[in-house]
């Protein structure tokens, strides 16, 4: 009977987390603060969905996120040691784009 209940326990856990994930990945995202980036690409790296890459620009070097492969999960927030990275909601994200330059 306990082990019933602990794999009751283990399963209510899992599938809870993952519904928390998937529903904070369909409104949340992350945002680049472009003036506080150096381009050292550790996000890049960490990135596991490789929402993250490098873009020139006539600007310059970019770090560019494809928010259709961001589920938010903040692993990118950890790496970045220049405050550069935050989470935002999407809708606020689409309303602020500026396109590419
Ligand atoms: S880790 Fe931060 S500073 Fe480095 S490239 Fe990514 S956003 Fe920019
Ligand atoms: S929040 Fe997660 S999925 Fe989104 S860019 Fe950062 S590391 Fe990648």
């Amino acid at each position: 009977m306990t082990t019933y209940i602990i794999i009751a326990s283990v399963l209510l856990l899992f599938f809870t987390l993952g519904y928390f994930r998937h529903k904070r990945a369909r409104s949340k995202v992350v945002n680049v603060v472009d003036e506080n980036c150096t381009r050292c690409q550790r996000c890049v790296k960490k990135c596991r969905r490789k929402a993250l890459e490098v873009v020139n620009t006539e600007a310059g070097r970019r770090i560019v996120l494809n928010p259709n492969k961001c589920t938010a999960c903040g692993d990118c927030l950890a790496v970045c040691k220049f405050n550069a990275l935050e989470i935002v909601s999407r809708g606020q994200m689409e309303s602020s784009a500026t396109p590419l330059v």
